[in-house]
């Protein structure tokens, strides 16, 4: 082996985020953290519907739901609201023709 090219190798542990299980590895980075790992992940515990939440993400989900739900709303309401008006001006056809072409049209 060459010396001074190779990245130092530590003998650490990887410290799980979910479940805080602990398990020793060699990498070349010292203390090594996984927000999840095999004893808590949902595929291999068998909770498949269980939803591991470490970082707030479904928090911050329904937060943007509801407020995109509150805004779809509102536009529903402004829409409603909004009297749909007589055109000030008669069409250029009943101008044209009279009332009655519109019947015959
Ligand atoms: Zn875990």
């Amino acid at each position: 082996m060459k010396k001074e090219i190779h990245p130092k190798y530590y003998q650490t542990d990887v410290v799980c985020g979910t479940c805080q299980s602990v398990w020793k590895t060699a990498s070349t980075r010292a203390n090594l953290r996984v927000s999840i790992c095999a004893n808590c992940h949902p595929f291999y515990t068998g909770e498949q519907r269980k939803i591991i939440d470490t970082e707030g993400q479904v928090d911050r989900f329904m937060k943007r739901l509801a407020v995109s739900q509150t805004r779809q709303a509102d536009a529903a309401r402004r829409k409603e609201s909004t009297v749909q008006k007589e055109p000030k001006k008669k069409s250029l056809l009943k101008e044209i023709y009279g009332e009655e072409s519109e019947s015959q049209a």
